[in-house]
């Protein structure tokens, strides 16, 4: 993409309503924009680092086994009157009236609208397990929206629901989801710790918390010592449901907690092993039983014949809460630094002189290249002083950076800083093209 062609509202001032840098950065590079209290438009930058982390989400959701639907923002109330929630929930739903006066709602979750949708197709213990997940946008009038995108009131939730004819089963989905969890948080460079949570009003007796650390986060959280290295969960045979329940419970050996279960995590991490810091809550996974089947009326046909109430469970991401947390995790005084796996572009090409005929045509012809070679580059073509170049491209946190100037193409070479450490380095342009393309 030529950046004299994008739409990229970059700002030096920091803006005087943020609070945390994520939220800083993440409106001085032109990602976001507010439209109303807690709603945001996702400009073109922002929304790539949405799109790319909505796919490792969607990619590890695929590879735990869940199946991928889309289920609408607007729900009827009447769906919610099922499971006796449309009255519980309270001032956090949104509740919408229609033409013929009919009562909807904007979805704050979907445990209703997929227990009635599944229900109505499963027939017997055949059909299960399943689980199914989508990822849509969800609307909670949050009292205080703030910190951004990290409460929003309009915010990406990916939310997957797990169907199973046991408690056995259901744990084995929780399980595979667990470790799907880590995995997903591992490949944005996040480490994301497991905390034994409250229910809370979604009800049942198994949940965690995936709480990523950061000085600004909401939360504050006591965790073992063990958990400062990151857990190993690349060659977990997720299908192998007794190895998967060892693996789970040697890693929750190590308790973990929020604030209200605080003394439990004291006990577990006596003395020194026990950590005190702030976090953000990336993720939430529950078994709630036969809350939401049992209440709307599901059942299917075991294999003796008697009809059996399924066991269920719900994920939850915060797709959107992510991109934040990632930038707390990964920042500098100049701006953002995005880990490859979800960063806008891998490369920001810098022409200093486009009234320069030789320097102009070398970094024409090396973006030509680059995109021939499948890597996203963002070139900026713009008639800009070298400085405010530099400024915007540390700013939008690009992993790399290659500088074509009139005098290093004069010595037949570009400049290839990497943006996370700084390095530089002077390379040929086949060279540079190879790094960045490798
Ligand atoms: P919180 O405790 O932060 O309010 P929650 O417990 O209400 O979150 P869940 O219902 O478990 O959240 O939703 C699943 C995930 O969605 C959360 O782990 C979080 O990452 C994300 N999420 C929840 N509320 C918001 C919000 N207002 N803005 C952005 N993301 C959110
Ligand atoms: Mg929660």
């Amino acid at each position: 993409m030529r950046l004299s062609r994008y739409f990229l509202p970059v700002t030096k001032e920091s803006p005087a309503d943020a609070q945390i840098v994520s939220h800083k950065l993440m409106l001085r590079a032109g990602m976001i924009r507010q439209t109303a209290a807690g709603i945001y438009a996702w400009l073109p930058l922002g929304h790539r680092v949405l799109r790319r982390i909505e796919q490792i989400v969607r990619d590890e959701q695929d590879k735990a086994g869940a199946v991928e639907l889309l289920m609408p923002t607007l729900q009827s109330a009447d769906l919610w009157r099922q499971s006796g929630r449309y009255d519980a929930y309270g001032p956090e739903m949104l509740r919408i009236t229609d033409r013929h006066d009919r009562e909807m709602l904007y979805g704050p979750t979907n445990e209703e609208m997929i227990t009635a949708i599944f229900r109505d197709s499963a027939r017997s213990y055949r059909d299960l397990p399943r689980t199914l997940y989508h990822i849509q946008w969800k609307f909670r009038d949050e009292v205080r929206p703030r910190f951004g995108v990290m409460r929003g009131r309009e915010f990406l939730m990916k939310d997957a629901y797990s169907f199973d004819i046991d408690e056995a089963g259901a744990r084995h989905s929780y399980n595979r989801m667990f470790v799907a969890y880590l995995r997903t948080y591992a490949r944005m460079g996040l480490r994301a710790i497991p905390m034994q949570a409250d229910t809370g009003p979604i009800g049942g007796d198994l949940s965690h918390e995936f709480i990523v650390l950061a000085p600004t986060g909401e939360s504050e959280v006591f965790y073992h010592s063990n958990w400062e290295a990151p857990a190993v969960v690349e060659d977990i045979d997720l299908d192998d449901a007794e190895g998967l329940q060892a693996i789970v419970s040697g890693l929750t050996r190590d308790y973990a907690a929020t604030d209200e279960k605080r003394d439990l995590a004291r006990e577990a991490a006596a003395g020194d092993a026990l950590r005190q810091s702030r976090g953000v809550e990336v993720g939430h996974i529950f078994f709630f039983g036969t809350k939401y089947s049992a209440a709307m009326g599901m059942k299917v046909q075991g294999p003796d014949g008697t009809e059996v109430v399924p066991q269920m469970g719900s994920y939850g991401i915060g797709v959107s809460r992510l991109m934040a947390a990632i930038i707390e995790a990964s920042h500098d005084d100049k701006g953002i630094i995005w880990p490859d796996s979800v960063a806008p572009y891998a490369v920001g090409l810098i022409n200093m002189r486009i009234d320069d005929a030789k320097c102009s045509a070398a970094a024409d012809d090396l973006y030509t290249r680059l995109q021939a070679a499948g890597v996203d580059t963002l070139y900026d073509d713009r008639d800009e002083r070298g400085g405010a170049k530099f400024a915007t491209m540390d700013l939008i946190g690009l992993p790399w950076q290659i500088v074509i100037g009139p005098k290093g193409i004069e010595r037949g070479v570009v400049e290839l800083k990497r943006r996370a450490t700084g390095e530089k380095v002077e390379l040929s342009v086949e060279d540079a093209l190879a790094r960045v393309a490798g």
